[in-house]
């Protein structure tokens, strides 16, 4: 078995980390506390080719491979340590880029893979509903045929980018069934609601979404009309559950390396509380799970790449990173003592941040329903 990446990958890794602690990482504190999203160091990342990452070069992307785009997700997210930004990218990558260029026409491509990957546009995606979240298929939006276009109604909740988003996939129901429209976001009747106050990766914004008589042609249709979920939304769930959870790694790294620095540092009874066996007990343990969870998360990415199967392996993935995270973000805290729960210290903000990888992009116990059915069937 071959776990090395390229002499090439590792040089992309260490650029990216470098450029995630020089741009994104100054700001992030200040970014959390005022829940505010920051278009300047969206334009920095976009002038490093970040922004098209996934996208073919020639339809104007950086044509990063799944793996490249895992390594670059986790690499900012080492280096910038702000979940609010991996979730923004990850969102404009994975559900707002990527179902274009696998489903869209010539047309929808040309429109708007060059600005999505140069970064004059931010991509999102629009399924969730106050009233249909885990239950994805159950999602009430309408979009009624009138000639050459369709009429959308109804509401969604929790859009990541949805404030600053230039173009959203929005999921309706035709009398064929589940669609995806892609959305230009000026349209009339596309009105961007009220901006959710949340708990962490608070400088991702995320809002509700009207659809008010909102008409959009025909044309815009990803896939085939009716089959939208099977065709566009699982696939988008794949790159949630491999390439959006690279950058969980990658803040886990990080956490483990601040707690690492604080407990050689900080001294109690004379020594160092590294020299305490139950502190070094706990960064050994939160390493395993970095191992853990890192192995799950690229074997899911490098089965996908590889066009094998990995539902199963993608759910677990996401499962157990989802639980992680969040254990090894309570213990960086506990290291810290009470320093830990002060607000100005990253370990707090971390902890935050961490804990929606178990909601978003399917729970965890969607991801292990997902498990047992695949083994009990
Ligand atoms: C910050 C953030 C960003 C998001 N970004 C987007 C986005 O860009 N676009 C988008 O469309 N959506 C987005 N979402 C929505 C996200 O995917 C949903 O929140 C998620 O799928 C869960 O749905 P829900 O919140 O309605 O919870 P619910 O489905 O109501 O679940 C509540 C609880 O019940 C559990 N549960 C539900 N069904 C079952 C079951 N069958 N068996 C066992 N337990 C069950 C869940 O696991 C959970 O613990 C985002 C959410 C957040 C918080």
């Amino acid at each position: 078995m071959d776990f090395s990446i390229t002499p090439e990958q590792e040089q992309l890794y260490a650029s990216m980390k470098r450029l995630a602690a020089e741009v994104i990482a100054p700001g992030a504190a200040d970014r959390d506390k005022e829940g505010r999203w920051d278009p300047d160091v969206w334009k920095r990342l976009a002038e490093a080719g970040v922004a098209g990452m996934p996208i073919p070069e020639e339809l104007g992307g950086s044509g990063g491979s799944i793996i490249d785009c895992c390594l670059v997700n986790e690499a900012l997210a080492e280096g910038g340590r702000d979940g609010g930004f991996g979730l923004s990218l990850g969102a404009h990558w994975v559900i707002g880029s990527v179902p274009i260029w696998l489903h869209g026409s010539k047309e929808l491509q040309e429109r708007w893979l060059p600005g999505l990957c140069d970064g004059t546009y931010i991509g999102a995606w629009a399924s969730t509903e106050p009233e249909s979240g885990s239950d994805s298929a159950s999602f009430k939006t309408t979009a009624v045929r009138d000639g050459d276009e369709f009429v959308l109604n109804g509401t969604k909740i929790f859009i990541t980018n949805g404030p600053i988003a230039d173009v959203c996939t929005v999921l309706a129901r035709t009398d064929k069934g589940p669609t995806a429209f892609v959305v230009d976001t000026r349209t009339e009747g596309f009105v961007v609601g009220r901006e959710l106050d949340k708990m962490g990766c608070r400088s991702s914004p995320t809002a509700e979404i009207h659809l008010q008589d909102c008409r959009v042609p025909a044309a815009n249709i990803l896939s085939v009309e009716g089959e939208a979920l099977w065709r566009v939304a699982f696939e988008c769930f794949d790159w949630e559950r491999t390439v959006m959870m690279a950058a969980t790694i990658g803040g886990m790294r990080a956490t483990i390396d601040g707690a690492i620095r604080y407990a050689k540092e900080r001294e109690q009874f004379g020594k160092p509380i590294a020299h305490f066996q139950a502190i070094a007990h706990k960064i050994a343990q939160m390493e395993i799970n970095y191992h853990a969870c890192r192995n799950a998360v690229y074997k899911a990415a490098w089965l996908k790449e590889n066009g094998k199967e990995h539902m199963l392996e993608a759910s677990i993935a996401k499962a157990m990173t989802g639980t992680l995270v969040t254990e090894n973000a309570l213990e960086a805290i506990q290291i810290h003592g009470g320093y830990g729960y002060l607000r100005d210290f990253p370990a707090e903000r971390g902890l935050r941040d961490a804990k929606l990888t178990s909601i978003g992009g399917g729970t965890t116990e969607i991801q292990k329903m997902i498990i047992s059915r695949l083994l009990l069937q």
